[in-house]
């Protein structure tokens, strides 16, 4: 059913010029625009929504709680969601990541990180401490806020803010397709992640709090996925140094790889968990971070206090509504599908796209795929930044019914992607949809 647009005059989004359609209606992996028209939700808003929208078993958990308390503040009151969906989340992560700091999303959430790994080492050293820095990856993202901006290493993210960003150091990005030393993953012997203990040499280990990487990349770069042995070798060099590790899992999170958790493809148990997105799916803005035993316990020993809050952190209807969707993903077997559907997923795209002519790698794990879009195949040369590819390949694909994810700048500030994440719940003919809405839209830039 058509409904009348609404006029949009004070609103303003990150394109100032672009007005965008007004959604109405989302049922399943699919939304409706004010003209009727559906979409297929093929990057789940940006890898959210995971299972799916119009849920009513989470609309009905957000009624009742809202009826019965819907704000607290976490300075004076905790409530029953936030105790259970701790238990829960405790009780699924790996090894001895056990203790829950809620927060309201993703920057929130590495926000806390960041300040939580200098708390541990103020608490454990003394004030005196030079542990501060934070030794990240180029093309990778970990949030907009000043803190989280400091750690992401993606150039057009950070550029105009860069007097007031911290002077993190960021070592190379494991991008196997644009490798930065020029090697191949049978033989690198893992080069990028030696960087990265290389790095975090030339800053002098003492100054170091924490190493954080995401484990898939997302929205920076297109899904990339390291080689194995990778994070098994952060996890070596972060206790060579004496360093924290942190997993940004606020995309891959709940499932989205095809694990709960994405460190658990490499059997690897960070010292601090980020994670949002997919916590709640989208239907109320929720973050958190899980600390292992020894870290908090430091905090509780030392300071006896964590000096760090947000208005919304524990909210109840947040935790309600993330509880509810955590239950939703179990009791389902999501996280099985989302593996399951991602290997069709990917399988597909790169039988359709893989002799693409603008297309020159498609990757991925679980649900999350890239695409990157090349100039030429053979010299993988991306196309100028001023063509806006990815933005173009965005707009095609909304012109035909599919949303997708589209990024760019991942190669020291270039290249092109588009990101692709639907929710878990997509099935077999919805994935061949998908990839066949994908595959046009690409033709109509070729
Ligand atoms: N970290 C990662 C890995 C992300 O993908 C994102 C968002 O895309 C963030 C942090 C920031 O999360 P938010 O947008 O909820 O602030």
């Amino acid at each position: 059913m058509a409904v009348v647009p609404r006029v949009d005059d004070h609103l303003f989004y990150r394109d100032l010029r672009r007005p965008l359609r007004e959604i109405v209606r989302g049922e399943g992996v699919y939304l409706y625009d004010t003209e009727g028209r559906r979409y297929l939700d093929g990057c789940a808003g940006s890898l959210a929504a995971n299972i799916g929208h119009g849920n009513r078993r989470v609309a009905e958990v957000l009624r009742r709680q809202a009826e019965r308390v819907a704000f607290t503040h976490l300075s004076r009151f905790t409530n029953g969601p936030a105790i259970e969906l701790a238990d829960w989340i405790a009780e699924r992560a790996p090894g001895d990541l056990s203790r829950v700091y809620f927060v309201s999303g993703g920057s929130e959430a590495t926000e806390t990180a960041l300040k939580l790994a200098r708390q541990y080492f103020v608490d454990r050293d003394g004030p005196e401490t030079p542990r501060w820095k934070v030794i990240a990856r180029r093309s990778s993202y970990h949030g907009n806020t000043l803190g989280a901006l400091s750690m992401t290493g993606h150039r057009a993210r950070r550029s105009p803010y860069e007097p007031l960003l911290n002077a993190f150091p960021h070592a190379a990005p494991a991008y196997c397709y644009r490798c930065p030393f020029g090697l191949e993953p049978s033989s690198c012997r893992l080069r990028c992640a030696t960087d990265v203990e290389e790095t975090l040499l030339r800053e002098g280990p003492e100054t170091v709090a924490a190493v954080i990487a995401e484990p898939v990349v997302g929205a920076a770069a297109g899904a990339l996925v390291p080689p194995d042995g990778y994070w098994q070798r952060l996890r070596e060099i972060c206790d060579r140094y004496g360093v924290l590790l942190i997993a940004d899992e606020v995309m891959t999170g709940f499932g989205r790889t095809g694990r709960l958790f994405a460190v658990e493809h490499w059997n690897v148990v960070p010292d601090l968990l980020v994670l949002a997105k997919g916590m709640s799916a989208g239907y109320t803005p929720i973050g958190a971070v899980v600390a292992r035993e020894p870290v908090w316990a430091t905090l509780r020993d030392r300071s006896g206090r964590f000096v760090h809050g947000h208005t919304y952190g524990a909210n109840p209807l947040s935790c309600a509504a993330s509880l509810e969707v955590q239950r939703i993903l179990e009791e389902e077997g999501l996280v099985e599908r989302a593996e399951a559907m991602g290997r069709v997923l990917l399988g597909l795209l790169r039988e359709r796209l893989g002799s693409h002519p603008l297309v020159g790698d498609v990757r991925g794990l679980g649900l999350m795929v890239g695409v990157e879009l090349v100039a030429d195949r053979v010299t993988r040369e991306p196309f100028p930044s001023s063509w806006g590819v990815a933005s173009r390949a965005g707009l095609a694909a909304e012109r035909r019914g599919l949303v997708v994810y589209p990024g760019s700048g991942a190669h020291e500030g270039r290249g092109d992607h588009v990101l692709i994440g639907p929710p878990f719940i997509i099935d077999a003919t919805q994935v061949e949809e998908l990839a066949d809405l994908l595959e046009e839209s690409l033709n109509d830039l070729a």
